[in-house]
């Protein structure tokens, strides 16, 4: 069956990272049989740009059937005063409520090559390979009341609601527990059961989902403050982590950072799974579209390489490819290449399309 990709690669250096990635799937396309059919599109201020809009219903409509989106990142200080609707995060924000996409995953892998460029000691973090699972459309973000009040004697109040429903914390856990099973099969959760009601129903509901469907996978559970604690201390102790919106936003960057550079880190976000088993997904880098690089060719397309791995694996079922192209990023740090984030005394600095290059060349000589 024909893969489906839609490419928005947006502005600033979004087009840059993504030419790379296009090459990226073009390889894969030619010398693993990976079956693909390219569409490209306009999200962000180049949206707005042609037609006044962040992101048109005709892309919402591509989006939703293609089997991924790949995003490369929106906005820039051309778009400052744009109104209010038609600002470049308006588009991405759309794309991600129209999908649905409810649970988003933020890797931390650290490349030995760069392990000395984390705040931590090289033999905590060389070899980091943990998933954050964060659910991102519930809790204490969207929960009403959502309010300031006035007390009526110089006194106000403000109050943001944590609400989770057991369907919501099924469906976050099922997709953590599925992807345990596409690597280490192991799932902490975590939450703050010891002094949050939301945290008890969390807490339950988990195990229940366990017991009833996840049994082969080794479950775990953890304190919120505990594991901010143990991410810093010992991280390799983890492999999936799945979390509410708000613990998982403070306890991703956490993790992201454990790794170095912005340019290095890849996201997704995932929606509910269809009658056919496959769920709409979101692929991008963490990292903006970089208004003070863009242009000059120096972008680090690494984070956007390694977004299109992790849809290998989770989209697109093809855990030895993905291993493939995180393999080769490896190579190429380790031979020394860097592009200017990441640069590092003594290595090679290297441009957007030279990491390009380097990548293809490494894949071709892993692949024999
Ligand atoms: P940014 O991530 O764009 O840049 C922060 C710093 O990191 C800059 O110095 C930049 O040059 C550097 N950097 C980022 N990615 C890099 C890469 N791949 N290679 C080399 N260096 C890289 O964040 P910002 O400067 O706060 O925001 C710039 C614009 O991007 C703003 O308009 C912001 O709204 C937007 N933004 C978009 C997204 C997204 O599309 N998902 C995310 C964050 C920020």
């Amino acid at each position: 069956m024909t893969n489906k990709i839609l490419i928005v690669a947006g502005d600033g250096i979004g087009p840059e990272v993504m030419g790379q990635v296009e090459r990226v799937i073009g390889w894969y396309s030619d010398k693993r049989g990976f079956d693909v059919e390219i569409d490209r599109d306009l999200v962000g201020g180049c949206c707005y740009d042609a037609h006044g809009v962040a992101v048109t219903d005709a892309t919402i409509e591509k989006a939703l059937a293609a089997d991924a989106v790949f995003l490369g990142a929106v906005g820039g200080p051309k778009w400052d005063n744009v109104p209010y609707e038609g600002r470049p995060e308006a588009g991405l924000l759309r794309l991600r409520k129209d999908l649905e996409l409810f649970a988003n995953l933020r890797p931390a892998l650290c490349f030995g090559a760069l392990a000395d460029a984390s705040s931590l000691k090289r033999e905590i973090v060389e070899g980091l390979d943990i998933m954050i699972v964060r659910e991102l459309t519930g809790g204490v973000y969207f929960g009403e009341p959502k309010i300031i009040e006035d007390l009526g004697n110089g006194e106000r109040r403000g109050i943001d609601t944590q609400v989770y429903t057991t369907s919501e914390i099924r469906r976050i856990a099922s997709v953590a527990f599925e992807l345990a099973r596409k690597r280490d099969n192991r799932v902490m959760s975590v939450e703050k059961r010891n002094v949050m009601k939301s945290g008890v129903l969390w807490y339950e509901e988990v195990i229940k989902l366990h017991k009833e469907q996840y049994s082969d996978v080794k479950l775990e559970h953890m304190l919120a403050d505990n594991c901010a604690m143990q991410l810093v201390r010992n991280p390799k102790q983890f492999d999936v982590i799945v979390t509410d919106n708000l613990f998982g936003d403070v306890l991703s960057d956490i993790a992201s950072m454990l790794t170095g550079s912005l340019g290095m880190l890849p996201s997704a976000s995932l929606g509910a799974k269809d009658a056919s088993g496959k769920a709409k997904a979101m692929y991008e880098p963490v990292h903006g579209s970089a208004p003070d690089i863009a242009g000059t060719g120096a972008a680090n397309p690494i984070a956007s390489v390694l977004s299109f791995a992790m849809a290998l694996r989770y989209t697109f079922d093809r855990g030895a490819c993905s291993d493939l192209l995180e393999k080769a990023v490896d190579s190429v740090l380790a031979n020394g290449l860097r592009t200017g984030d990441i640069m590092q005394a003594g290595m090679k600095k290297v441009g957007t399309v030279e990491m390009g290059d380097a990548i293809l060349a490494e894949l071709n000589r892993l692949n024999g």
